[in-house]
């Protein structure tokens, strides 16, 4: 790699990491209401309480000893969603940030491009254990669009991530508590999304 290309790369570190989560648990707080009200119609209005939970407890381990790998950073916080979360966005959380945290490995240091890479492999991830698909009217309908545009900037990929949880509000649900409701779910956007647009937000944000 050249000088002119260094200067070109941001990198993101364990310190990077840490901060974009931990103003993704700001969010969730000031955001739950909003959150748990989109679970209402469609759901079972819990999903701002259950982020909360989990959020809080991924600031706490973040506080007691932050992993000084990116990777190990996206690890800690994907195990405690899992285990604190008892809805079915706490495992998919999860398994989005603690996927994409064993594909960076032990590094450093990273550059967007492994990001995105991880991040795609978490959302993978995401997709095989919950089967859904975009268009599903579910998370994966903000965080495909977002790791996509992530190759151009992460401001990009803000964008797309709102835009796909906007998206939502016409769909059918076609995966989890929502798709109960068959075509009543239409009209609505889905928590989910809109949670994982916050998220995206956040990175953005801490790029920024
Ligand atoms: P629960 O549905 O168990 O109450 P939450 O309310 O916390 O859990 O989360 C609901 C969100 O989880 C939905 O809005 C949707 O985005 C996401 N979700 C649910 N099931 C799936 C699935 N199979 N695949 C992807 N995302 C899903
Ligand atoms: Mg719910």
């Amino acid at each position: 790699m050249t000088d002119s290309d260094d200067a070109g790369e941001p990198g993101y570190d364990a310190a990077f990491v840490r901060r974009w989560l931990i103003r993704t648990a700001d969010v969730v707080e000031l955001e739950a209401g909003h959150l748990t009200e989109l679970d209402s119609p469609i759901g079972d209005a819990d999903h701002g309480s259950n982020l909360q939970r989990g959020f809080r407890a991924v600031r706490a381990a973040l506080d007691q000893g932050p992993p000084d790998t990116p990777g190990g950073v996206l690890v800690l916080a994907g195990r405690q969603l899992i285990s604190t979360v008892g809805g079915a966005s706490g495992p998919l959380y999860g398994t989005l940030l603690r996927r994409a945290g064993k594909a960076l490995g032990d590094a450093e240091r990273v550059g967007t491009g492994e990001l995105q890479d991880a991040l795609r492999a978490g959302v993978a991830a995401v997709a095989q254990l919950g089967g859904a698909a975009v268009g599903d009217k579910t998370m994966l309908d903000a965080l495909v669009p977002a790791v996509e545009a992530l190759g151009d900037s992460p401001a990009a990929a803000r964008e797309a991530a709102e835009r796909g949880a906007l998206g939502t509000v016409p769909l059918q649900a076609r995966k989890g508590r929502a798709s109960y409701l068959g075509e009543r779910s239409i009209g609505h956007q889905d928590p989910g999304a809109a949670s994982s647009a916050l998220l995206i937000a956040a990175l953005a944000e801490t790029a920024a």
